[in-house]
């Protein structure tokens, strides 16, 4: 009668024991699957892209290049080379990533931390050795200057710089022609994260996404390949005009509302 009470008591406990473990594992499926899907999105997301460390190219090649004339590539600075925070203004809390450069503005009175997207230095290496660079920034050149002097290096690569004094105002939106670093618009284009600016140069622009501070950004790298083909076109809108949107009218369009609704 003893054994019997004493295995009624194994098998309750038994029982009790597995229903805690089950009911455990159905509270923690959801917060796993959530766990395993972020992990997931980092690892999808994030797509390795090996580029030739160095620029051989084959007789064909060489002979091609030879045909057309060097291009001028027009890069835009904020959000398309480098994202800049005003100290202590943060929107959240502070990026877990350092900042790469500081720099004080005396005529604001604001200090900057700037941070640079990820393979900026080689992405700048590989283009200066494929086009004639120009800087084109919206910034005044007070804000600009001091931070393409750091990204500059030392090498001499970023001293063809347009600043906010150089864009056309349009409606009041600052336009960034192109054919103010180059009148030959065959062989010119412009790298910008803004739309509204790729829209003005509908034909010879390649936009990029903004960068928002971030150190698996791949954008920069990512485009290698293409720019690198689109060095031996005899006219750069030959590409371009095929695969960049004719939104000008919309985004001006848009952009002019919006102004009035805040005015
Ligand atoms: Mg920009």
């Amino acid at each position: 009668m003893l054994l019997k009470s004493d295995s009624f008591m194994i098998y309750l406990f038994g029982v009790a024991t597995l229903g805690l473990v089950m009911s455990m594992i159905c509270a923690m499926v959801p917060r796993l699957r959530l766990c395993l899907g972020k992990i997931y999105q980092i690892y999808a997301e994030y797509t390795p892209v090996i580029y030739l460390s160095e620029d051989r190219l084959t007789p064909v090649s060489k002979s091609r290049l030879s045909l057309v004339d060097k291009k001028t590539l027009v890069i835009d600075m904020d959000e398309t080379m480098i994202t800049t925070l005003r100290k202590g203004k943060y929107q959240k809390k502070p990026p877990s990533v350092p900042h790469d450069f500081e720099f004080y503005l005396p005529e604001s009175d604001v200090t900057f931390y700037v941070y640079k997207r990820p393979h900026l230095d080689y992405f700048l290496d590989r283009v200066s050795k494929w086009y004639d660079l120009t800087i084109f920034t919206a910034g005044i050149e007070i804000y600009a200057s001091p931070i393409l002097d750091f990204l500059d290096r030392g090498k001499g690569i970023l001293n063809r710089r347009l600043y906010r004094h150089d864009c056309i105002d349009i409606l009041g939106l600052r336009a960034k022609y192109v054919s103010l670093a180059s009148t030959d618009l065959s062989n010119v284009l412009l790298l910008d994260n803004s739309r509204t600016e790729c829209s003005f140069n509908a034909g010879n622009a390649v936009h990029i996404k903004s960068y928002r501070i971030d150190s698996r950004d791949q954008a920069l790298i990512n485009l290698l390949p293409f720019l690198d083909a689109l060095r031996f076109t005899k006219d750069v809108r030959s590409i371009l005009q095929r695969c960049t949107r004719f939104e000008c009218l919309t985004t001006l369009l848009e952009s002019v509302t919006q102004k009035t609704l805040r005015s």
